[in-house]
């Protein structure tokens, strides 16, 4: 491997490391949005909860959501 090479290489790699630093900001980001348009909705159509991914009692959608 050549000089050239070994600095690409590097630089690949630093963008990979901050790419995967930044994976979870995105999901948080991402989790607020989808909780804001889930609730936007009118929340669970199953059990009627307005926080994304809870439900109550044996809610139907909660159990499509499991598969
Ligand atoms: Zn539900």
């Amino acid at each position: 491997m050549d000089e050239a090479e070994k600095i690409r290489r590097a630089k690949v790699d630093a963008a990979e490391q901050a790419a995967i630093a930044g994976i979870p900001v995105n999901i948080l980001k991402r989790y607020k949005a989808a909780q804001q348009r889930f609730k936007a909705r009118g929340g669970c159509p199953g059990c009627g909860s307005l926080i994304l991914s809870m439900h109550r009692g044996d809610c139907p959608t909660n159990k499509d959501d499991l598969y």
